[in-house]
Order: C-alpha cells, then structure tokens, then sequence
C-alpha cells in the first residue's frame, strides 16, 4: 500500500542545498520533509569515516568569506578548525611528464617547457588559474551572466588562442588533469572566468570576513584558529558533521533510502513518488538534485524549453579518487616533493596532511579525471589501486612497496551524484544558464549547478537559500490574496 505523507514542502536531496532550503523554510514557519535517497546526508560532502583518519572525498576547504558555510558551522554548533598553517605545504609538488620527474626549480629552464615568457615559471597546474585571474572581465562573480559577457562563452582552447598561446601551451597548460571537462576544446572559458572571479572575491573579502563572521564563534570554539588572518577552514570532525548537524536541527527526521522517480504537479499540489511507492504531497517542492541525477526522474507536466535541454546536457565532471597508506617517508630517499603531478592516467598524486601537526603527511590520494576515471571505475576496486601505485612506482623508484590502497570513491559512478560538479560547455550558459533554474509550477530547483555568486559548498548554500526565498515569497503573496 502507498505510504502518504502531507506537507507544506518537501525537499528532495540532503546535500547542503536542500538541507539549507529546508533550515530556512523551517525557519519562516513551513512545514517541511527531506527526502534523500542514500542512508546518509551530505551528498557530495562526504567523510570518508570507513577509513579511518578524517579523510574527505568531497567538498573539504571552506574559504574565510563562506559566509552561509561558517554560520551554517557556528549556528548548529559545529567546531571549524583553521587549515591556513597546512596551505603552504600544497605548494610541495613537481611535475611527472614524459616518465620523467621534472622538479619546480627546473621547470622555467627546462626545455619540455612550452610557455611562452613571460609564462615560463608558471607550473601546468596553475597555468589557466592565473591566466583566467589575470586576464578576467569580469567585475564581479556575478557578472558572468551578463549578455555582454557572452562572447566569452567559448571554448576555452579559442580564449587561449585569442592570447596568442600555441598548442603545445594550451595542451599542458590545460589539457592536463583537466577539472573541467576533457580538454580545452569542452569548457566554456567563461565558466573558467566565473571561477577565477569568484576566487578573486574571496581572496579579497576573507579578512573582513574572518574577523567579522568567524572571529566571535571560532575563537571560542577552535584551539587552532588564529583570530585574525585565517585564509580557510575545514570541520573538525569531518565536513559532513555539518550538513548532519543541519539536518538533526530539523523538526522531523530526513526520510532516508527514498529515490525520487517521480515529480507530479496537479497545480494544486505536488506529488513526489519514490521508488519504494511512498509518497510526499506538498504545496511546493524543492528539487535539489544535480541535472545528471534528475534526468532520470520524470516531470508531469515535463519540463520544456531551454530547463529541458539543459537537464537534458549539463555535463558533470568524470572524477574518481583513490586513498592509499604510506610505509615510509619515500619521498625523503629521492628528494622530490610528496604529492607528483602527473601526466599519467594517475593524476595527481597528492600527500594529505589532515593530523594535528600541520605539516605531517597522513597518507596520500590520487584525483583522477575524466576519461582516465571513466577506466578505473571498470576496474574493481583494489585492481584499479593496483594499477594507481604501478604508474607511480614506475615514475618514482623510491615509492616502489610503499604504498597500500585502501579505498576508493568514484563520482562518476556514483548514482546519486553522477559526476563531482557540473561544467558548462561552450555555448551552454548563453543557450540556457540563466533560465535553467527557473521555478516549474509548484517545483523549485537548487543544487551547486545553480548558485549565480558563489560556486562549491557555498554555492550549493546560496543555492538552496534562493529556493527556500522563492517559496516564502509565494507563500506570503498567496496568504496576501484576498
Ligand atoms: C571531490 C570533490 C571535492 C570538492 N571540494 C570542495 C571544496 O574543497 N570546497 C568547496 O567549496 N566545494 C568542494 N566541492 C564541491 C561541493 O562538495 C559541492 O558543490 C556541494 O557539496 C554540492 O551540494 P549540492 O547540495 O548541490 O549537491 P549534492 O551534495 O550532490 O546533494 C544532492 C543530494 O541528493 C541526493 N539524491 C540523489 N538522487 C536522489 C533521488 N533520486 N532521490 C532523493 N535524493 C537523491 C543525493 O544523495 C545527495 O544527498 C567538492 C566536490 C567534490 C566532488
């Protein structure tokens, strides 16, 4: 028999979007379930607690200026600790290329560079960072959906052919490891400049912001925050504490294992149909699904136009990350750094420092991207480390019987994520990025895809805010109606 529930609104998706839809809808007086299909909240916020030592597979640095993150953290009571005294050890890395180690210091004189000066020193790994921060039109994150921003919305190989870069410069100083898309031919170079943008906006306001919004709640709470300064923070006892801590302030429990298959709005209301034949009817919906994941859940009425085809396209990142154990400080035998970016299906090979001591390596992970995650998750799992630990072991004598793999989280794979963050392709944010989001009758729509000023988790907040603000406004004007 189907089981019913009744509401005001639901929210289908624990992740921080939906979660914050439902702390503010909650907030203004509604009456609110959360349906999440997975036995956990947090979506892609997830701390790898199986494997022991606060690792993170998803969403982990949260930026001094995260304003809704850290009073998210401060007001459900969630401790922060100050990451800044570990960022400088980030910058431990050099270079695999060609089956070579190439070290940072030889790289401006090393002749498999292709920069052009004054390039040179510039490291593949922040090559289009600092292109897209310098080279940047836009005044504010925000800006990249402006009309005239649109010429922008191109390949991101055209953007960097427009500055005159060749390419053999363009295929490593993007095409490796690719965060975006495959290559430069796949991103749209505008969402590259929304990044750098956004990245720029934080870097200015994060002292204002550490003193204004963390100084009070952090000093008190967190052994290890300076007062001032702090550049990042990451939880204490793994990110997920806080969408966990946002969901257990709820009045009702999140209805956990409920996949969503089916949205139906009679203009009245909103039927939600879960795949186990419960039933959530509400006065509004709040969708907080990526598009990857909602494209196989059907819509009656369906949705139509340009929302249509973008949940139809919007693509979302391959990305696949491996965790291994270390038996020894190897990187001390060869003298090159901890954490390898390579050009090998591996990636990058990076060194976690997650212990008490800053600078203390903890164990390492490889990110891999794209078609090369697409290839490990055909992998089992333990096959796929196994092949991680030879590219390495090939590059880098010294690591030889090091290394133990001991887990792996794929986001491509995932069947609730389908991808580790959505991109846009050239083309995609002038055809549909500003109407994408656009409420469907009763059904409103967040998720990190839809943040307008801020990307990552608190794009995803900022996101669901919006949403729950779009509810409570209709709801005041119905109640307003005579
Ligand atoms: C590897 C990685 C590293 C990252 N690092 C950072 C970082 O350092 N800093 C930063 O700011 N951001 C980072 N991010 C990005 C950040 O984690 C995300 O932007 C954010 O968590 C997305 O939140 P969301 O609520 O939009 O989506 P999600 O977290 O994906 O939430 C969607 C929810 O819907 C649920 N769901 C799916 N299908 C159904 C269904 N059919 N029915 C019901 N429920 C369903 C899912 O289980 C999930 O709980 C990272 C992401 C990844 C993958």
């Amino acid at each position: 028999m189907t089981k019913i529930h009744r509401c005001e609104a639901v929210v289908i998706g624990a992740g921080l979007a939906g979660l914050n839809a439902a702390v503010h809808l909650e907030d203004a007086g509604v009456d609110v379930r959360v349906v999440e299909a997975q036995d956990r909240v947090g979506g892609r916020v997830r701390s790898m607690r199986e494997l022991g030592g606060n690792l993170e597979a998803g969403g982990t640095y949260i930026g001094a200026a995260y304003g809704r993150m850290i009073a998210a953290a401060a007001r459900h009571d969630v401790r922060l600790i100050d990451v800044t005294p570990s960022l400088k050890f980030f910058r431990e890395q050099d270079l695999a290329l060609d089956g070579a180690i190439i070290r940072q210091s030889e790289w401006p004189a090393h002749p498999a560079n292709p920069f052009p000066d004054p390039y040179r020193a510039l490291m593949p790994w922040t090559f289009s960072r600092m292109l897209t921060a310098r080279e940047n039109p836009l005044k504010e994150p925000q800006n990249w959906l402006d009309p005239e921003q649109a010429v922008h919305d191109v390949p991101m190989y055209e953007w960097m052919r427009g500055l005159g870069l060749n390419d053999q410069t363009i295929r490593l100083g993007y095409g490796m490891n690719v965060s975006y898309g495959e290559d430069a031919h796949d991103i749209s170079a505008l969402q590259l400049l929304f990044r750098a943008a956004f990245s720029r906006a934080q870097a200015v306001s994060s002292e204002p912001a550490a003193d204004r919004s963390v100084g009070k709640s952090l000093r008190s709470r967190s052994s290890t925050t300076s007062s001032t300064g702090a550049r990042g923070f990451t939880a204490a006892d793994g990110v997920q504490r806080i969408p966990e801590a946002m969901a257990e302030s709820l009045d009702r429990p999140v209805h956990f294992g409920r996949a969503v298959r089916r949205i139906e709005d009679d203009g009245r209301m909103v039927t939600v149909g879960c795949a186990d034949g419960t039933e959530f009817r509400a006065a509004y919906a709040v969708c907080a699904l990526p598009f990857t994941v909602l494209r196989g859940i059907a819509f009656d009425p369906p949705l139509a136009g340009s929302q249509r085809e973008a949940v139809a396209s919007l693509p979302s990142q391959s990305m696949t990350q491996l965790y291994f154990a270390h038996n020894s400080e190897f990187w001390e035998a060869d003298e090159v750094a901890p954490s390898l970016y390579t050009d090998t299906a591996t990636g990058m090979f990076s060194a976690i420092r997650n212990g008490s001591d800053p600078g203390e390596i903890t164990g390492f992970s490889a990110w891999v991207m794209g078609r090369n995650a697409a290839r490990l998750d055909a992998l089992p799992p333990e096959a796929a480390g196994a092949r991680v630990i030879a590219e390495i072991e090939a590059v880098r004598p010294a690591a030889r019987g090091q290394l133990e793999f001991i887990g792996r989280q794929s986001w491509g794979a995932d069947p609730f994520a389908r991808g580790a963050w959505a991109y846009f392709r050239p083309g995609q944010i002038t055809r549909f990025a500003a109407a994408m989001g656009a409420p469907h009758g009763r059904v409103r729509f967040c998720g990190e895809h839809l943040a307008q000023t801020n990307r990552g988790m608190e794009g995803a907040m900022e996101s669901g805010e919006s949403a729950a603000m779009g509810i409570i406004a209709s709801r005041q004007s119905r109640e307003a109606e005579p």
